[in-house]
């Protein structure tokens, strides 16, 4: 089955849902892809405190889904599942589906996010939301004066422990080599943080918990040493990785992969394709600014029809 549509979006985030919101809005009844995590990162955790309009706070997916229903009451076509090829050489694109229906999109909002990198270690999923956690931003405050480890020795875990520093009574840092990778600043940052501690050469064996959560990290030290921490929270730094594989072909990224976008605009370097939300953003990765840039991606969708096709 061959498809014809004005805006495909890819991407079931924050960002894809509002670039829906707002195409749908503006009467170009977009299709919406969700993707293989419908609801995208946030659904990987529970409370959101910091989206605004929500002065109690809001479940994660409850927000999501209040999105997705938004999103379909302005003509969104909404579909689970996700995009499998790409071809963006020219226009209309085309895209197939992983049944092998193909799209024909006069244009493509990529609003595929970013994945936390985790361990890998089965204690750590078991305590996925139960204490571990990959967003110091968005979970940080459930430890108010608490104890808790960060991993990685890069800009992302330095951010994440001193943000962490000003919320709990310690913060662990457990890093693999005897040095950061993180920028001189950050470094700075760490070292004149009182309540950080930084355990050297030590990589985490496994996550320690109880059916209350987590309850301890237990490390292996390069030299071959054994002990166990303390904490209630297990939070990893160690990077993201930006859902950019389908397009590298054609559209450019930085060195990590982030889809680059022109100065305030979601254009990317192809013509009609432009990118929003945690893919183009190794910097903020928060559900209002992915929303925000869904915003600003439909609003050059909406231009960019405007000036190229004929309706
Ligand atoms: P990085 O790749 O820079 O750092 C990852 C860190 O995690 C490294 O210390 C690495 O150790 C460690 N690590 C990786 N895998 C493991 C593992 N399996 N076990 C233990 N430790 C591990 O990622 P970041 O997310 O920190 O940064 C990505 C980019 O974003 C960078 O360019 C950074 O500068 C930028 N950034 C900038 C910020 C800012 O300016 N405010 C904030 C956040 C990120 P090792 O060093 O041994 O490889």
């Amino acid at each position: 089955m061959e498809q014809h549509t004005r805006c495909l979006i890819i991407g079931s985030g924050p960002a894809g849902y509002t670039s829906a919101i707002y195409a749908g809005r503006a009467g170009i009844s977009p299709v919406l892809y969700e993707g293989m995590e419908p609801g995208g990162q946030l659904t990987t955790t529970t409370e959101i405190e910091n989206y605004p309009g929500f002065e109690n706070g809001i479940d994660a997916n409850m927000l999501m889904a209040s999105m997705k229903g938004q999103a379909a009451r302005f003509g969104a076509d909404i579909r689970s599942g996700r995009i499998a090829r790409v071809d963006l050489s020219e226009r209309p694109f085309t895209l197939e589906d992983e049944k092998g229906n193909i799209i024909k999109a006069e244009t493509v909002i990529i609003a595929t996010g970013a994945v936390a990198k985790y361990l890998g270690l089965p204690s750590e999923q078991k305590f996925k939301g139960l204490g571990v956690s990959a967003c110091a931003t968005c979970d940080g405050f459930f430890y108010r004066k608490k104890v808790v480890a960060v991993v990685g020795g890069g800009d992302t875990a330095c951010e994440e422990a001193t943000y962490l520093a000003n919320l709990c009574s310690k913060v662990y840092m457990i890093v693999r080599r005897d040095v950061f990778r993180a920028s001189k600043a950050m470094q700075e940052r760490v070292a004149a943080t009182s309540n950080i501690e930084v355990l050297w050469n030590c990589n985490t064996q496994e996550v320690l918990g109880d059916e209350s959560g987590v309850t301890g990290v237990r490390i292996l030290r390069k030299d071959g040493k054994v002990f166990d921490i303390k904490v209630d929270g297990f939070f990893l730094g160690i990077g993201h990785h930006p859902n950019s594989d389908l397009f590298r072909e054609w559209v450019n990224t930085d060195e990590n992969g982030y889809i680059i976008t022109e100065g305030k605009t979601s254009r990317t370097n192809v013509e009609g394709v432009f990118a929003a939300g945690d893919v183009q953003d190794p910097d903020y990765r928060q559900a209002v600014t992915a929303a925000a840039s869904g915003c600003r991606a439909a609003l050059d969708v909406e231009r960019f029809l405007n000036a190229h096709t004929s309706k």
